[in-house]
């Protein structure tokens, strides 16, 4: 058996001791003679799976007791819509800040429940920067303010969090556990599975207790966060075995001391890539050096006939998925938690002989 080092963005890779423990209970998880698999979602055994992994996930993101974790289906796509339909009864707007691809997905479905204000965009800039976070023009009457603080396609990040009194509505589908968050200061954080978290099915949702109160009677019940609170994630249903793998990383994630320490390297990563871009002639990356994400790292070819060669040769030597987004082009590495440095060194490596072949 030889593993790759996958570059993919989302499924992504998963860390190897993860997948062994999932292979080693696959046919008879802790001697109850089944996987979790094949279990009543409603057996004390995954009810324990569940709760086992709603903690995990409070420790290691220091969740307060005034949110709930709940455990969904339909992918960060289906929040687009879900978070405007539950939030914004009895608001007459909702407000976004739109920092590239996915921004702009999430202000499209919002469009569809509310009247969407867009307090800054940084669209002109072809999304290579972020707007000035300070000075934006929210309408704090508004149901809640959204912001995407990674963006997977771009490969833009920001840390910081605008000044305002509304609910932060945060889609952290490619940087949540990557480093550290005050969760107390969202309303709400969503993040699809597939990136940071285990395998695609399942989206997580932690939402501040108050605002449970606005979704209203009249939701599909699966869409209701009240409801699927009040229900522990089982108002049906609930993607078990994603469930259960997303507990394995969890535990994976604790026993590298959490997510201070997996940030840590997270940091040494994307400044080995970046620091690469930055003194290559041939390879660059073009995003503001302020908001860099750590966790995808888009970059050209300065010579763009090179592009086929550096994708199949790379390929050739166990470095998958490496092309860009289909809609931007270019390439793209994603180095999430489960990326090794040496994955990134071996890339490094790779790129210094691509351009010592080519004459760079
Ligand atoms: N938001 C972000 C930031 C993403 O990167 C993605 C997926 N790449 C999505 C939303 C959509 O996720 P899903 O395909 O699970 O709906």
């Amino acid at each position: 058996m030889s593993r790759v080092y996958n570059f993919c963005s989302g499924p992504a890779a998963l860390p190897e001791a993860v997948l062994v423990k999932a292979q080693r209970e696959i046919l008879d998880w802790h001697g109850v003679g089944m996987s979790v698999m094949e279990m009543s979602h409603r057996s004390k055994e995954f009810v324990s799976v569940l709760e086992s992994a709603k903690q995990n996930l409070i420790k290691l993101l220091d969740i307060p007791e005034n949110y709930e974790v709940l455990f969904m289906q339909g992918g960060a796509s289906t929040l687009f819509a879900q978070i405007p339909a539950n939030l914004t009864p009895g608001y007459d707007s909702a407000c976004y800040l739109d920092t590239g691809v996915w921004s702009a997905k999430a202000i499209k479905e919002a469009g569809k429940y509310t009247k969407v204000n867009v307090v800054a965009s940084s669209k002109e800039s072809n999304y290579q920067t972020v707007p000035a976070l300070d000075g934006l023009k929210i309408d704090e009457s508004a149901s809640y303010l959204h912001i995407t603080p990674n963006e997977t396609i771009g490969g833009l990040e920001f840390a910081d969090l605008p000044e305002t009194d509304l609910p932060i509505v945060a889609d952290l589908s490619s940087t949540i556990l990557s480093r550290k968050i005050d969760v107390s200061r969202y309303g709400l954080i969503y993040a699809g599975a597939q990136k940071n978290i285990g395998p695609a099915g399942v989206v997580v949702v932690i939402i501040r207790k108050d605002l449970l109160a606005r979704s209203q009677e009249s939701l599909p019940t699966t869409w209701n966060f009240a409801k699927i609170a009040e229900n522990a994630s089982m108002v049906n249903t609930p993607p078990t075995y994603s469930i259960y793998l997303a507990n394995l990383v969890f535990e994976w994630l604790l026993e590298q001391g959490g997510v201070e320490a997996i940030e840590k390297i997270n940091v040494e990563k994307a400044r080995r890539l970046y620091q690469k871009l930055d003194s290559s002639r041939l390879f660059a990356n073009n995003i503001d050096p302020n908001y860099r994400s750590r966790m995808n790292i888009p970059f050209i070819l300065a010579d763009e006939s090179l592009e086929k060669a550096f994708l199949a040769e790379s390929e050739a030597q166990g470095l998958k998925t490496l092309a860009g987004h289909r809609s931007v082009g270019g390439m793209r590495a994603s180095i999430y938690n489960a990326m090794p440095i040496e994955g990134v060194t071996t890339l490094i490596d790779f790129m210094n002989a691509f351009e010592k072949k080519y004459g760079y």
